[in-house]
């Protein structure tokens, strides 16, 4: 069993065997951020791509709990140049171990640059993971990413039982792509996210609901702060 907790926007804590494990930290500054939520201990992180929004507070999280920080070779190169330990960059297609989890970098149509200073370095090739819990279930968490077709190679490799998509649209899909990717993953659960956030990013669990109509794909719209078990 893994306990999730949506953080707001991109950022999820899991906690799996009693260790914590914080996906695409932004916390201070992220409107969605749940008021009173701190991590205790934090075994791994796992960032997607380099954007602000996605591991604005990598180095200080990184600083306070040592994990195991997975990221692209670039952006874990990024992050030992800000003094960050312990980093285990990888690319696409490689699997490791993250905590109690292991993560497979997957391919995600975006961009990856990271803000530093007034300088936009580049970040290396925007991704994903597929989360390999302990009990042989399999989830995938989209990243920021329009649909592709790599989706249902995803589907075909892992069964991926559970998927975390992107569903504001503007920077990501929207409900209609998302709706059209829960299909291709075969998943019985979307946890929506990306959305909410800010105005651009008006794409709602209810409108993903509405396009995966009789579908028999639950939408599972996590509050912020709440934790749910899977
Ligand atoms: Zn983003």
């Amino acid at each position: 069993m893994v306990n999730i907790t949506w953080l707001g926007h991109g950022t999820f804590a899991l906690g799996v065997n009693g260790e914590s494990i914080v996906i695409d930290p932004w916390l201070e500054g992220n409107p969605k951020f749940p008021s009173g939520f701190a991590f205790s201990r934090l075994d791994a992180m796992l960032i997607t791509h380099g954007h602000f929004d996605h591991m604005a507070s990598a180095i200080e999280l990184a600083k306070k709990f040592s994990p195991k920080v997975i990221a692209n070779y670039e952006i874990c190169t990024w992050l030992e140049s800000k003094g960050v330990a312990n980093t285990s960059g990888m690319n696409k297609g490689g699997r490791q171990q993250a905590g109690a989890l292991a993560a497979t970098m997957t391919h995600a149509l975006h961009s990856s640059s990271i803000q530093d200073g007034s300088n936009l370095i580049y970040g290396g090739e925007p991704g994903g993971y597929i989360l390999h819990l302990p009990d042989g279930r399999n989830a995938y968490f989209a990243g920021d990413t329009a649909i592709c077709s790599e989706m249902a190679l995803y589907a075909s490799i892992y069964k991926p039982e559970l998927a975390f998509l992107p569903i504001g649209d503007h920077y990501t899909m929207g409900p209609e792509e998302a709706a059209h990717a829960a299909r291709m993953l075969q998943v019985k659960k979307v946890i929506p996210m990306h959305y909410g956030t800010f105005p651009v990013l008006a794409g709602t669990p209810e409108a993903l609901g509405a396009k995966l109509a009789g579908s028999g794909i639950e939408v599972w719209a996590v509050e912020p702060g709440k934790t749910v078990n899977w």
